[in-house]
């Protein structure tokens, strides 16, 4: 990989999570592929190294580094399972909303647990009739007296049933449409707040993927994030932050389709000699890491970008997210090609990693929203002139 003037803390970061993803992980993720377990044991050795809080402020708990830090850990990770790395990164998607919208009482009261990884967490926007259109959200949010009373269904909530604090987004006033969604913290064990169907998916299998059913839930006032119809704002500035962990995502899991490919080109012999030798092989390779490498190079400075602060940090982290994502499928799909037949059996990971490459390109956002995102920046930079 090309040097990215990394400090010799994130170095340590990314040994760290490489030697969990070797020594943990890599024994368990084919199983826990086939079971569709919950990675609980892997996921409580992430939180006894202190991965959970690299990106929460240290006065919340956590490591006080940034999105970088996070992308360079997820990245390690998912170069391993990305079943097992979303489960880690979601807590992360249930965080930020806290972190950049909740109050000093707020972030108190849920940072130090999410940094420590004794509580997880997880965010819902998604219903059954409002995915990429999530302005057209039904769950609604009503106010109370102190509280408001929430009912609805949340769908293919990641970490759903598993997770205890959720960042939720609901319609307080559905008159006003996007305008009129507001986003709350909601906890499990709230009366009136359960988990409905849990899915049985292609890919990521590890990770949990569940209905959170609102029917007269009755939420404290005090746990509305920001004010009301603020909603879309608090999922939209999270995203900025989170695409570019699943651009991160979808690097690793490239680099380590590649690295597993690269080992069995040198293995396999046809025609008298290692396939690598073929010079059709080469070239598929060559292209592969590439591509991996110039997504890299997108999502490392998206990610920086982002720290920074950056005005336009969404352009930049949908690209990133929409670059990785699309190198990871072609990517996952080239090394089954390399691996032929047994490319497409269960012995070998890389029939895995093509089904868990699919829904990168879907979750936070699917890839023609991502360019939709990117198209409104090129239309707005062209009307204020400032085409380069
Ligand atoms: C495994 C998994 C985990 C998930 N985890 C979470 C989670 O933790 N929290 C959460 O809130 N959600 C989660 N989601 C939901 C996910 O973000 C949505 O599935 C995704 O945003 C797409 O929405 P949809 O599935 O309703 O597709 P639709 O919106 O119905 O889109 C269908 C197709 O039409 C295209 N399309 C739609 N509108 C446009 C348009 N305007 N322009 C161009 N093309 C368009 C889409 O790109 C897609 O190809 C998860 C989903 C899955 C499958």
């Amino acid at each position: 990989m090309l040097d990215y003037n990394l400090t010799d803390t994130q170095t340590q970061m990314i040994e760290l999570a490489r030697k969990i993803a070797k020594e943990k992980i890599l024994p368990v993720r084919a199983e826990l592929d086939e079971t569709g377990e919950f990675p609980w044991s892997i996921l409580k050795v992430l939180a006894d190294a202190g991965l959970f809080g690299i990106y929460i402020p240290e006065e919340y708990g956590g490591l006080g580094f940034g999105n970088f830090e996070n992308t360079l850990v997820i990245e390690e990770l998912s170069k391993v399972c990305i079943g097992i790395s979303v489960s880690f990164a979601a807590s992360g998607l249930g965080a930020y909303p806290i972190l950049l919208f909740g109050s000093h009482e707020q972030k108190s009261r849920y940072l130090p647990d999410i940094a420590a990884g004794s509580r997880l967490a997880a965010f819902g926007i998604t219903e059954s009739g409002a995915g990429s259109d999530a302005g057209a959200i039904k769950t609604s949010a009503k106010r109370n007296g102190d509280s408001y009373v929430l009912n609805g269904v949340k769908q293919w909530i990641t970490n759903g049933g598993e997770a205890e604090i959720y960042s939720v987004i609901a319609k307080t006033a559905k008159e006003k449409g996007a305008r009129g969604a507001s986003a709350f913290v909601i906890e499990k064990g709230t009366p009136g707040f359960s988990f409905g169907k849990k899915e049985n998916k292609l890919g990521i299998r590890a990770s949990a993927t569940r209905e959170l059913v609102f029917e007269d839930a009755k939420i404290p006032g005090e746990n509305l994030l920001s004010k009301e119809g603020m909603g879309f704002m608090v999922a939209m500035k999270t995203f900025d932050q989170t695409r570019t962990g699943i651009a991160a995502q979808a690097v690793g899991l490239a680099q380590g389709a590649l690295n597993e490919t690269i080992v069995y080109a040198h293995e396999r012999k046809t025609f008298g000699k290692a396939i690598i030798a073929h010079q059709a092989v080469q070239h598929m390779l060559a292209d592969m890491a590439t591509q991996i490498e110039a997504a890299r190079a997108l999502t490392y400075q998206a990610s920086r970008y982002c720290d920074a602060g950056a005005k336009d940090m969404s352009k930049y982290s949908s690209m990133a997210k929409l670059l990785a994502t699309d190198v990871c499928m072609k990517v996952t799909v080239d090394a089954v090609q390399i691996f032929g037949g047994y490319g497409y059996m269960k012995e070998y990971p890389v029939e895995k990693m093509m089904r868990d490459a699919k829904i990168l390109q879907i979750y936070e956002g699917t890839n023609q929203i991502q360019r939709n995102v990117i198209g409104q920046y090129l239309i707005k930079e062209a009307a204020a002139k400032k085409v380069v």
